[in-house]
């Protein structure tokens, strides 16, 4: 068997060069670029699963223009494309647009694409998605090509799965499981960078303590598992009504902290109240059908006139919340 050494070598030195990103969108980037260098194509995308849409998006492309890459996602099985990853198996053609299963023949078009070459990117035994490399001219991939790539992808699959397990566990170890909103330690630590970007550029911030009413009395009545469905439910309409670059974190059992930057107290105190009111309002699942009137008690504390340490503006909004609670509960208390 003859060897072609520089081939052998820049496939070894991609290859490589996979492992040594950290971050997603870099790697699916970098083998994109390759799978087009490899096959001497000239573009390329490379399509995953998206767990919430149910369907194949491009996640990295090369060499396309806007037009193409702003086609809708295909569904499992749809397409060309839809097909390679149902049945894991690679698909190409030099007459793309006599293919009768090829959906996006009007872009393919304009574009001037007439060859194409998709393999899947297998793990274990399901595709995850596939990687597709284009030509212009009508000159069919070859079978060296179409192995390459298939060898390529399957690298290109062990990558991908191991950044995803490394981001699920970078994940872990900062959010809370059960509500998806940051753990008591990483709020701290994201409150302790805010007080230091606000010292250095002398900006305020707002920090939010809240604590649900008579929750035991909730768990008591409706089950352990719908308190958990309570806390899930009302997070997720706290999260909708604030802004992107709101701080929410839970801070223990059933209290959260929302720090605010840039809001001042007054600011916080009518976003909190915005809150309890609609939070009074919602229906939440009880164990005999919807239960309205939840309320909690919250404290609002600012940067810097309450203190310049996380403990101090922790401690000031924590202790307004509790005159609240001796106050009737179902308020907001400022310090
Ligand atoms: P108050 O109005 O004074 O805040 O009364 P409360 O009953 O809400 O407060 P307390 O601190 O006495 O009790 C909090 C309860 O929250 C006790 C605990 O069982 C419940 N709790 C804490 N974390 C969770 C959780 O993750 N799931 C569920 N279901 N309950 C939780
Ligand atoms: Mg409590
Ligand atoms: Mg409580």
């Amino acid at each position: 068997m003859k060897y072609n050494e520089d081939l052998l070598n820049k496939i070894h030195f991609i290859m490589e060069r996979i492992v040594v990103f950290d971050g997603i969108d870099e790697v699916l980037d970098h083998i994109v670029k390759n799978a087009v260098a490899l096959t001497r194509a000239e573009a390329g995308t490379l399509r995953t699963f998206d767990i919430t849409t149910g369907k194949l998006g491009i996640k990295a492309s090369f060499g396309l223009s806007k037009g193409f890459l702003s086609q809708a996602p295909l569904r499992i099985g749809e397409g060309i494309i839809g097909k390679v990853v149902k049945d894991g198996k690679p698909f190409m053609t030099s007459d793309l647009l006599n293919v009768t299963d090829c959906v996006h023949k009007k872009l393919a078009q304009k574009e001037g694409i007439n060859s194409i070459l998709s393999v899947p990117l297998k793990s274990s035994n399901k595709a995850i998605g596939c990687i597709t490399v284009y030509r212009k001219a009508r000159e069919k991939f070859t079978n060296s090509e179409l192995l390459l790539l298939n060898i390529f992808a399957s690298q290109s699959t062990e990558a991908i799965e191991k950044l995803k397990l490394l981001d699920d566990l970078k994940r872990q170890a900062s959010f809370d499981s059960l509500l998806d909103i940051y753990n008591r330690g990483f709020l701290l630590t994201r409150l302790e960078e805010e007080i230091k970007r606000a010292s250095r550029h002398d900006l305020i911030f707002t920090a939010i303590f809240i604590d649900i009413d008579d929750f035991k009395k909730f768990n008591d009545t409706h089950g352990h598992l719908l308190g958990d469905k309570l806390l899930v439910d009302l997070t997720k309409l706290i999260k909708s009504k604030l802004r992107k670059n709101d701080i929410i974190g839970r801070y223990g059992g059933e209290e959260i902290v929302i720090i605010a930057p840039e809001t001042d107290k007054k600011g916080g105190t009518s976003l909190i109240k915005k809150i309890l009111k609609s939070v009074n309002h919602h229906s939440f699942t009880g164990s005999n059908g919807d239960i309205r009137k939840i309320g909690f008690c919250a404290g609002v504390s600012a940067y810097p006139e309450d203190g310049k340490t996380a403990k101090e503006i922790i401690g000031k909004a924590d202790q307004a919340m509790y005159k609240a609670k001796k106050d009737g509960k179902n308020k907001v208390v400022i310090s």
